[in-house]
């Protein structure tokens, strides 16, 4: 049996090297770090974590990141056994010791007899007679490949910095202050006129919010990353910082729009959110890529209209971060499209965060195993948080057809706006509502995920697993 190929043992790397080495499939995992550093990572252990050593919320029953946690100790995770067993006190958090965690996962991966790693920098497309490969080099991948997957996938297909526009829970917009509309009522493809959610600001709040954006405290880029503004995609600050009428004939512009509840009243500014996903359960604010910091932004975004009670999927944010277009760019299994030899894992895909990246590592092993077996896994259920990342990096994201030559897609944390929408359970027949209901909501999407997980890896009675 020839091995499959892996590039990059960092978080997903590590877990798909385990996942497939655990399938009883020989494995080459090949990492750069012990003959080339990256701008972050300060050692040569395997799964390093760069920054905060949190995975953060543990909570299986109503938080969508402990759901992931959850479905890769079902799947017998690497990252999740050795975080467990490094575990910190942090509260309801997995927090890790940093140097205990990495260690070991370099330990398994070093004893494991069908794994075999060799400390290399691979500098071109992986060579065709290595047969399947995964690509999990990360958002610091080595130049030499991210070129060369550049040349491969063509020039806007690989971003080298995101620009996240915040994301906002659909069902906490307040529609009674903002309205749909598409500006001057245009229809685009597939679009009705009434494609955007827009939130309407008089001149004293629009003046509050650009005098907010300008004394709020930001976070600062590392030396390494550059300054890498370019006009079209400035950060909403930089623009303030530019002229107090700048956002208002940018982003902000009220042109074309018409307050349907107030038609009489001019709306000085507008923010407009367009929907994210397919099932319309996430809108991001449109052109609001930002560096404020995280509490900063929040406390901001609610002075505006309709957005009081605004609940944030994804906050805004700006980083270097190497990743591609995947929705246009892979498969449903994560193979690139135009050379399906190739599987791409962890941040690279348009994850975000140390648990997603190594749950897409965890799917492209399995994916990868199931391939050289010549076995046909069943599809993962949307519902499952696993799957419902795997949806945003594949396919469920939609575009900005309406923008030409702007790319939509951006990196994302898991989050129950990516999961199909749910009723929420009564209780003693009645329906509730408010906090209750998002709960109760939460707690019902948590249960189905790991029902429907457990059931995807062909395990008994998945419900009692996911209980303990
Ligand atoms: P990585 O863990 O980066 O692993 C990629 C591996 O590929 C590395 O070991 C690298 O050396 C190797 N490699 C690259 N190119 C080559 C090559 N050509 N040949 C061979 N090997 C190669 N996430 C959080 O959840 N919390 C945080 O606080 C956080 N802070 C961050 C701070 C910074 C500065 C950065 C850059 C990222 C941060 N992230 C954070 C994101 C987190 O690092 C990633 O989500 C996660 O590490 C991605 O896992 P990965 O396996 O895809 O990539």
């Amino acid at each position: 049996q020839s091995p499959i190929h892996i590039v990059g043992g960092g978080l997903a790397g590590s877990e798909a090297a385990w996942q497939i080495a655990e399938a009883g499939l020989p494995v080459v995992l090949h990492e750069m770090r012990g003959v080339r550093p990256t701008d972050a990572h300060h050692t040569d252990s395997l799964a390093e974590l760069v920054c905060s050593n949190s995975f953060r919320s543990d909570d299986a029953t109503a938080n969508a990141v402990g759901v992931i946690h959850a479905e890769m100790r079902l799947a017998g995770s690497l990252i999740m056994r050795c975080a467990d067993a490094h575990q910190v006190p942090a509260g309801g958090a997995l927090a890790v010791d940093r140097n205990g965690f990495a260690a070991a996962v370099t330990a398994r991966i070093e004893a494991h007899p069908l794994i075999e790693l060799r400390r290399e920098e691979i500098v071109g497309l992986p060579p065709r007679e290595w047969g399947q490969t995964i690509i999990a080099t990360g958002p610091l991948t080595a130049p030499a490949l991210a070129e060369a997957i550049r040349a491969e996938t063509g020039a806007d297909a690989l971003a080298f910095f995101d620009a996240i526009a915040p994301i906002v829970h659909f069902e906490t917009i307040d529609l009674g202050k903002a309205w749909f509309q598409s500006r001057y009522d245009k229809v685009g493809p597939g679009g009705t006129g009434k494609d955007y959610v827009n939130c309407p600001l008089d001149k004293a709040q629009y003046e509050a919010f650009v005098a907010g954006l300008v004394a709020g405290s930001k976070t600062e880029f590392h030396e390494w990353e550059g300054t890498p503004y370019f006009d079209g995609c400035l950060p909403i600050e930089v623009m303030a910082e530019r002229g107090p009428e700048t956002l208002r004939h940018g982003p902000m512009k009220p042109m074309g729009l018409t307050n349907s509840h107030q038609p009489d009243i001019k709306a000085y500014a507008v923010v407009q959110l367009r929907q994210d996903n397919a099932l319309g359960t996430l809108y991001n604010m449109v052109g609001f890529q930002t560096k404020l910091k995280y509490a900063e932004q929040v406390r901001l975004f609610r002075t505006i209209p309709g957005l009081e009670t605004a609940e944030f999927a994804r906050l805004g944010g700006l980083h270097r971060n190497t990743y591609l277009n995947s929705p246009t760019l892979l498969d449903d299994t994560l193979r690139l499209r135009s050379r399906p030899q190739l599987r791409f894992a962890g941040q690279i895909t348009g994850c975000e965060g140390y648990v997603e990246s190594a749950s897409i590592g965890l799917l492209a092993g399995r994916f990868a195993a199931a391939e050289a077996r010549g076995e046909t896994l069943a599809p993962l259920p949307p519902t499952t948080a696993m799957g419902a990342l795997l949806g945003h990096i594949t396919g469920g994201h939609l575009t900005a057809d309406d923008e030409p030559g702007k790319r939509s897609f951006q990196p994302m944390n898991v989050n129950f706006g990516l999961f199909p929408p749910i009723e929420a359970p009564k209780m003693e027949g009645k329906r509730l509502r408010g906090k209750e209901k998002t709960t109760a909501k939460k707690q019902a999407m948590a249960a189905r995920a790991l029902a429907d997980f457990g059931a995807w890896l062909g395990l008994e009675a998945p419900r009692a697993i996911a209980a303990e």
